[in-house]
């Protein structure tokens, strides 16, 4: 018969087993935003978490300038996992990349997704944190400045410049497989109100979301695409809805790309006006 108690066998079992002293650290993730490109758009939040990251997943539209000053100076740095969702891409399906965050987060590590602009706009972040959730899983969102701000503000043109616009509106040129997507007419006939339009992911379906809005909104109409905004590679040209897909090909301009339609755009020229009275 053994002399140990019951009791005090758990107890070694708890003292030599390094699984059981450890108390376990909740699990947890972090989405952040990365922003347009630029590293100087990065929120402090968002750089002091990057920072405590053990593991790193890193979206394609994330720049390798907020990449670099994610990793500057670690003594430890994490471990970087490229992963992506562009529409046309080849790229990490969602549910991997979902499926990853959960098992490295139930592991212990400290992961960190950086996303491009704002983890909840057109990011799948909500997926990602109902998911994460679902397991126990922390989920902390950092926000970061969205690419749709980032190309209007290229532009010099506030989305909300009261002589102009009293809204705006975020669509997604991108329907769900399977899904109807947006009536664009119905989406004109709010921007003939005064809203000004901002498309995500509309390069790949111009020509429909331009008969659709032409629809509502008369052919003038001032419109405006901003590929890559916030980042060296920026380009950008100036159109009118009637013009919009000409317009695009005749720049050569593709995804990563905004676009713009509304009123509000007249802005541009009665602020560089200002501008050069100003110089
Ligand atoms: N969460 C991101 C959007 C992801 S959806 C954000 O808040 O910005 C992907 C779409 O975002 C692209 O198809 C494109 O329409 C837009 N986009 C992302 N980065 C961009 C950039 N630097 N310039 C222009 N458009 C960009």
């Amino acid at each position: 018969m053994s002399a140990v108690s019951p009791t005090a066998r758990r107890a070694a079992g708890r003292a030599t087993d390094p699984a059981i002293r450890k108390p376990a650290r909740t699990p947890w993730c972090a989405l952040v935003g990365a922003g347009p490109g630029d590293p100087e758009l990065l929120t402090l939040k968002a750089l002091r978490t990057v920072r405590r990251a053990s593991v790193l997943l890193v979206d394609d539209l994330v720049s390798d300038a907020v990449v670099a000053l994610a990793l500057r100076g670690r003594r430890k740095p994490p471990r970087v996992v490229q992963v992506g969702k562009r529409g046309g891409c080849s790229s990490t399906p969602q549910a991997f990349i979902e499926r990853l965050m959960l098992s490295e987060a139930l592991a212990g590590e400290r992961v960190v997704r950086l996303k491009g602009g704002d983890p909840f706009i057109f990011g799948r972040g909500g997926e990602e944190a109902e998911a994460l959730r679902a397991q126990g899983v922390t989920v902390e969102v950092v926000n970061g400045i969205t690419s749709g701000l980032a190309a209007t503000t290229a532009l010099g043109v506030p989305w909300t410049h009261r002589d102009h616009a009293h809204g705006v509106m975020l669509v997604t040129g991108h329907a769900r497989d399977g899904a109807p997507g947006p009536d664009w007419s119905v989406l004109g006939a709010a921007a003939a109100q005064g809203l000004t339009l901002v498309i995500y992911m509309g390069m790949a379906r111009l020509a429909a979301v331009q008969a659709g809005l032409l629809r509502a909104l008369p052919g003038q109409t001032p419109a405006a695409v901003v590929q890559h905004a916030g980042t060296p590679q920026e380009r950008a040209c100036d159109c009118t809805l009637a013009s919009l897909t000409e317009a695009v090909q005749a720049h050569g301009l593709g995804s990563p790309a905004i676009v713009i339609i509304g009123q509000v755009l007249q802005a541009r020229a009665a602020l560089a006006i200002a501008e050069r009275r100003v110089a």
